[in-house]
């Protein structure tokens, strides 16, 4: 057995097992690859070995590639993936894998390339390269079909998802499955296979002989280019596995290595693999280190079973969590029970829950209407009305209630958070958890910081998250937060096209192209346009004059408050969401030009896309500046899975740095020069700095 080395190596009579070891998952870094080369050497080269084992142990073969390295000089040092691949189907002693747990893209192509397979079988068996825009670049597309068949391996290889091992028993992929103990399992193996004096096989000189195949691939290219759009990945994919069937094994490896470079210089696989890394990174934090111990968080209270507490609720049950629920009066109760079992009954129609589930999941859900219940809650979160009076009761109340070491959160979108704390006595203990609605289903969750929030609370929240199944960034303290605030300018800008000459639907069709699930208008009419008056209101109650009339302002003294009310900035039919474009909106828009003295200019969608999505970069931008998020990727994040934000463009700030930072810093200094611009339109600080530097922000 040697130390230090990420791969073991120990003989049992003849037989070498090799096992990898390093965690967390094996991941198929060049030092790994290079252990593993050394040590097979070794078993080659030791003539009282006759067969090796190659193995990750019983709890993880190998999870694939290790992502750090895509894109630098590690990736494509020797031994790459595939020359150690080579190396083992070319040796002359047998080579059996052992598989257990994940067996995924890369380490899925490493076992592939052994002479036989025995696998648990439990284990995750897949290839999810498609879904960060790539395809697997080591034999996986010419391996995995000559083993399972064209149409097990396209589904496969298309999709991403991984298969339980067992689905491929009796294929030639695994030679045997084996209900626990796979590593004796495959010893045993290759003590036969020696016994027996069998070669090893090589899935390269399988040939793939099914009539089947063509039709089967002219399916798949129809079906695959018609729903994989703007991603060229998952239709690559289906080229390399039919160059698998009509092309001779070493011409179809060249071309599947052609495709993966062409694919990894992709705008699409870049912004993927940022997505992979950015959510992955938001949920760390320089001063909270990950050993931060954990408060337990068991009972949870949520207050208010509005929209968002009673979507909440939801996200806690249908994670497993039990829940109190409280509101003001028995009836605000019913209805937001009714609300809740409405939702699930809905999932029931449509088969994504059984009526046994339901009941569970609303048997999770104790309602009441007296505060005492949370007097032994680890969390509560509140979602009350959006008014600083209602929070001061809410919290004053918690406090006098709450036992030691409770979490007191907030849900609040735009209210000072520190201000909120103060009405404890405890503000160690007050964390923002801004959820999204609706709640049970957008993953976005910004936890936000406090001036005192306690680091072991924060970490609490953000290891909650994952057990409620939500991407969490940590926000600090401002008006918005990251979302909100970055929203609130693209909305602006949207605001200002408007008046100077486009129409809402012209508006939301050019950044519907550019790939945003809704355009600014439509989401405000889903919203409700209500709240953002109501705030407008405010803010014009708090400093006069700092809030000129707006033409939403119009729309909404016109009663028009959205889909709730069947007409916002389009009217809707009864029961239907799709919106209709409506003159009397023209009408109040151009009487609004008319007022402001406004001679309304042709726009082109281009401008449109310009002008909202750098607002919104250059309010990431002044976001970092203030130290409200930590990173640019955090603020990707936020928008990706709060705002619908297009995946293939990475987030705003990363599309900042695929146009140019120079190009972006241009444009902003052009709208900043024009007659009565804001001040905002000025480009950041940090921005005009990376630009001179050349430097992006990713
Ligand atoms: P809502 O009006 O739908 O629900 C608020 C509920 O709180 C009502 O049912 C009310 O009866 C109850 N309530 C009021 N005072 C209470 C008290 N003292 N004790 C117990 N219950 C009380 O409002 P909402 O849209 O769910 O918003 C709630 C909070 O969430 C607000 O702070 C809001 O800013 C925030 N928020 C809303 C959204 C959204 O999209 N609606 C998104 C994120 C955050």
């Amino acid at each position: 057995m040697s130390t230090n080395s990420p791969v073991g190596s120990i003989k049992l009579s003849s037989i070498a097992i090799l096992t990898m070891d390093q965690p967390p998952v094996n991941g198929l870094g060049l030092v790994l690859r290079t252990a593993i080369a050394v040590q097979l050497d070794r078993a080659l080269a030791d003539p009282e070995i006759d067969a090796i084992v190659l193995t990750g142990g019983e709890q993880i073969f190998s999870a694939g590639a290790d992502v750090r390295e895509f894109g630098t000089a590690k990736s494509s040092s020797a031994p790459t993936l595939s020359d150690l691949i080579s190396a083992i189907e070319a040796s002359p002693k047998p080579i059996v894998a052992a598989i257990a747990g994940n067996c995924l893209g890369g380490g899925l192509e490493l076992a592939m390339g052994c002479h036989f397979r025995v696998a648990q079988r439990d284990a995750s068996i897949g290839l999810p390269e498609v879904k960060l825009g790539l395809l697997p670049g080591a034999g996986g597309t010419q391996r995995l079909p000559r083993l399972v068949g064209v149409e097990s391996a396209l589904n496969i290889i298309v999709s991403g998802q991984p298969v339980p091992a067992q689905k491929f028993a009796g294929t030639a992929l695994l030679d045997e499955v084996v209900e626990s103990g796979v590593v004796d399992a495959a010893v045993a193996f290759a003590c036969r296979v020696v016994a027996e004096k069998r070669a090893g096989k090589r899935a390269r000189d399988i040939k793939i002989v099914d009539p089947l195949a063509e039709p089967f691939l002219q399916f798949a290219r129809t079906n695959v280019e018609a729903t994989s759009r703007p991603f060229p990945a998952p239709l690559r994919c289906v080229e390399a596995v039919a160059n698998a069937v009509s092309k001779p094994f070493d011409e179809g490896l060249k071309l599947e290595r052609e495709i993966f470079m062409s694919l990894m210089a992709s705008p699409e696989s870049r912004a993927l693999r940022h997505i992979f890394t950015a959510e992955r990174a938001a949920s760390k934090l320089a001063d909270v280190p990950a050993d931060t111990p954990l408060r337990d968080i068991r009972r949870v209270g949520v207050i208010g079973a509005g929209t968002m507490g009673g979507g909440i609720a939801m996200a806690f049950v249908d994670a497993g969590i039990a829940v109190v629920l409280l509101e003001t009066s028995q009836e605000a109760l019913d209805r937001g029970l009714g609300t809740i079992r409405r939702n699930y009954e809905t999932s029931l129609k449509k088969g994504k829950l059984t009526q046994v589930q339901l009941d569970e999941r609303m048997a999770r859900i104790a309602p009441t209407l007296d505060f005492m219940a949370f007097a032994e809650a680890d969390l509560v979160i509140e979602a009350v009305f959006e008014e600083m009076s209602v929070k001061h009761d809410v919290f004053k109340r918690l406090d006098e209630i709450a036992k030691p070491g409770a979490i007191l959160a907030s849900n609040t979108s735009a209210l000072d958070l520190n201000r909120i704390a103060s009405f404890t006595k405890r503000p160690q203990d007050v964390i923002g958890l801004h959820f999204f609605s609706p709640a049970n289903v957008m993953r976005l969750l910004e936890i936000v910081r406090g001036a005192q929030t306690a680091p072991d609370v924060l970490a609490t929240c953000m290891n909650l998250a994952k057990r409620i199944r939500k991407v969490a960034v940590v926000a600090g303290v401002c008006d918005g937060f990251i979302g909100n605030r970055m929203v609130a300018r693209y909305g602006a800008a949207a605001g200002q096209l408007l008046m100077q000459g486009a129409s809402p639907q012209q508006i939301d069709g050019a950044l519907q192209r550019f790939g945003l699930a809704m355009g600014p208008f439509r989401m405000a009419d889903m919203a409700g346009l209500d709240i953002g008056w109501a705030a407008r209101k405010r803010r014009a109650a708090e400093d006069p004059g700092a809030q000129p009339r707006t033409a939403a302002d119009a729309i909404c003294e016109a009663g028009r408050f959205g889909q709730k009310t069947g007409a916002g900035w389009y009217r809707y039919e009864p029961g239907k969401r799709d919106p209709i474009p409506d003159p009397a909106v023209d009408e109040i828009i151009e009487q609004f030009r008319r007022e402001s003295g406004i001679t309304p200019r042709k726009i082109s969608d281009q401008e449109i896309v310009e002008r909202c999505i750098y607002a919104l970069v250059n309010e990431g931008a002044r976001i970092l500046e203030d130290e409200i998020a930590a990173r640019a990727s955090d603020v990707d994040v936020v928008y990706l899975s709060g705002y619908g934000f297009p995946r293939h463009r990475g987030g705003p700030m990363l599309y900042a740095d695929t146009m140019g930072l120079a190009t972006v810093v241009r444009a902003l200094k052009r709208f900043a020069s024009e007659p009565g611009a804001e001040a905002w339109w000025q480009p950041a600080s940090v921005l005009v700095k990376l630009t001179q530097e050349g430097r992006t922000f990713n």
